[in-house]
């Protein structure tokens, strides 16, 4: 039936492709798609052939009111290259716009590398923060990483290799040297996370950039440290007048 069908797709895996997300793409009026090319090599998987209509970054303004006007009669699915759409992707804009217009917006939840790479790091999960691509400009990267250094929350985010090291490195330096884990290339072949402190991990990926798709989870900050020893030992008095 018509309105707009958010689809996510596999980040590697074409076997994460689920059953719904493949029917409603075999049955969509147009595809919404950020490269038709790489959708095309899906659809092909799935043996289907549907009308793309490409949206991203650079043509959403001008394409998105066609898009929502065809939701009073047709299915348009969107699609990102890899995993879930309006995560670091397009969409948010297409969903409030076709909201508003009164449509039906319907998810087909699947694959997101932040949530993947949650599962691997062996971190804690009951609170976090998803801050997609941190800036690239050391400056700006600095503020970004300043902002958040006292959320009590483990992090999640995601950076390309080149950038890997450079970003570790302003992570330990703005939040201090905490547990983290580089989750790289999930539910693909070389599918790994390697864990260790900021400062650490920095230090293993210097000198070779690793290859492959990278989101990197880092722990949440410790218990609070005592302000001063007169602090901890004030602390530890009171605490001592509490024991039965
Ligand atoms: N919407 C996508 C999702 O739900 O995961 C994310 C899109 S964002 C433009 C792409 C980034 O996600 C990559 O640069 C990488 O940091 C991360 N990513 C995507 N696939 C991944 C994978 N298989 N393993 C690790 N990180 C991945």
């Amino acid at each position: 039936s018509p309105g707009l069908y958010i689809v996510a797709t596999p980040i590697g895996n074409l076997g994460d492709l689920s059953p719904r997300a493949a029917d409603i793409l075999s049955r969509a009026d147009v595809v919404a798609v950020e490269d038709s090319r790489v959708t095309a090599g899906l659809l092909r998987h799935i043996g289907v052939k549907r009308h793309m209509q490409p949206y991203h970054d650079h043509n959403a303004e001008e394409v998105r009111p066609g898009l929502v006007s065809r939701l009073s009669t047709q299915a348009v699915a969107l699609v990102s290259d890899a995993g879930t759409p309006l995560i670091s992707d397009p969409g948010y804009k297409l969903v409030r716009d076709a909201r508003a217009a009164g449509h039906a917006v319907v998810t087909i939840p699947g694959p997101c590398a932040a949530v993947a790479a949650l599962t691997l790091a062996g971190l804690p999960t009951d609170r976090f923060l998803f801050l997609g691509f941190l800036p690239p400009k050391v400056k700006a990267r600095a503020d970004a990483i300043a902002e958040i250094a006292n959320v009590r929350a483990t992090l999640v985010l995601y950076e390309s290799g080149p950038r890997l090291s450079a970003c570790l490195s302003a992570l330990a330096k703005g939040l201090g040297d905490r547990e983290a884990a580089v989750t790289r290339e999930i539910t693909k072949r070389f599918e790994e996370a390697v864990t260790g402190t900021l400062a650490n991990l920095a230090a293993r990926y210097a000198d070779t950039p690793p290859k492959g798709e990278i989101a990197i989870v880092v722990a949440p900050p410790g218990e609070p440290e005592p302000a001063s020893a007169e602090d901890g030992d004030a602390a530890l008095a009171e605490a001592l007048t509490r024991l039965p």
